[in-house]
């Protein structure tokens, strides 16, 4: 099995992370459960003892057309797939220009923005596990039962590229921060909204360290450039104790951390 030095600090969207020893998958027989795949790093937090770290070989890095279906490699990265649509002139995937990730991290988190979701065109993920069709996943906001590497996910296809969309995502990006992160930290409670909840326990721009919920979107918890996962951790745990103590609501994290130790 091969492996790959990555800085996560540097691969990270939230840039925060050392240096591992990261094993690639080539093929499924390198797969076992005591590893942790990752797409791109931008939902995730890298502690300081993570479990043992797997990639997608470059191999699954590909969009193609077949038989009038959209098929996209696991590894692809989300804007090669919103590049794609546009040159060929694909409907449906206008959100994904907004969306940092690979396409298995997509699927695997249902992303989405608003009530475009990357499950809305699916129709079949291929996996180490055999090929899947929609019907047989359970899948909800920012949720999947998938527990297996996604080497493929194929999607109806129409056409019809709709530049509009891609100007109505980027305005809704627009009271988002730009400093690094890893996107929303917490999922929004039913009927209710983290950042509102996370405002009201009095942390929207609460800095410990580097790090912060931002003063522009409070469930966005952002790295001014030395952030460390101590600090991270720290605010992550203070918003759930408050939010809790407040309004007896539990929030979850939507950030996937990834630490042995805690
Ligand atoms: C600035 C910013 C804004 C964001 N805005 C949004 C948003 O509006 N909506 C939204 O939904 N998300 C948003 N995100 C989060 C992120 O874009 C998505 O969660 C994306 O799906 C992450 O993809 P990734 O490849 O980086 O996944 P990673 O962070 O590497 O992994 C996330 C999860 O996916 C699993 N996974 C990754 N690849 C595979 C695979 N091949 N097979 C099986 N499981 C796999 C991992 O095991 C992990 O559990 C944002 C992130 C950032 C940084």
């Amino acid at each position: 099995m091969t492996t790959k030095l990555i800085n996560f600090s540097k691969y990270s969207s939230i840039k925060i992370g050392q240096e591992i020893e990261v094993s690639v998958l080539e093929s499924c027989s390198d797969f076992n459960d005591t590893f942790f795949l990752l797409g791109s790093c931008n939902n995730t937090l890298i502690g300081i003892n993570p479990p043992p770290l797997m990639i997608l070989s470059k191999k699954y890095d590909y969009i193609k057309i077949e038989d009038n279906l959209l098929k996209i490699g696991g590894a692809t990265p989300s804007g090669k797939i919103a590049s794609f649509c546009k040159k060929h002139n694909i409907a449906n995937f206008e959100f994904v220009s907004h969306l940092p990730g690979t396409l298995g991290g997509l699927v695997f988190m249902n992303a989405g923005l608003k009530e475009f979701e990357i499950f809305n065109h699916l129709i079949t993920i291929s996996t180490c596990s055999g090929i899947k069709n929609k019907q047989d996943i359970q899948y909800g906001y920012r949720f999947t039962d998938i527990n297996t590497p996604i080497l493929e996910a194929s999607f109806e296809m129409s056409y019809g590229f709709d530049k509009e969309k891609v100007a109505l995502f980027k305005k809704m990006r627009s009271n988002q921060p730009s400093t690094p992160s890893a996107g929303s930290c917490f999922k929004n409670p039913k009927g209710d909204y983290a950042g509102r909840l996370i405002e009201a326990v009095g942390l929207k721009g609460k800095r410990v360290g580097g790090m912060e919920f931002s003063s522009i979107h409070a469930n966005f918890l952002v790295n001014h450039g030395d952030g460390i996962f101590e600090d991270a951790i720290y605010l992550i745990r203070e918003a759930q104790k408050r939010v809790y103590e407040m309004f007896e609501i539990n929030l979850e994290c939507e950030i996937i951390v990834l630490e042995k130790n805690i």
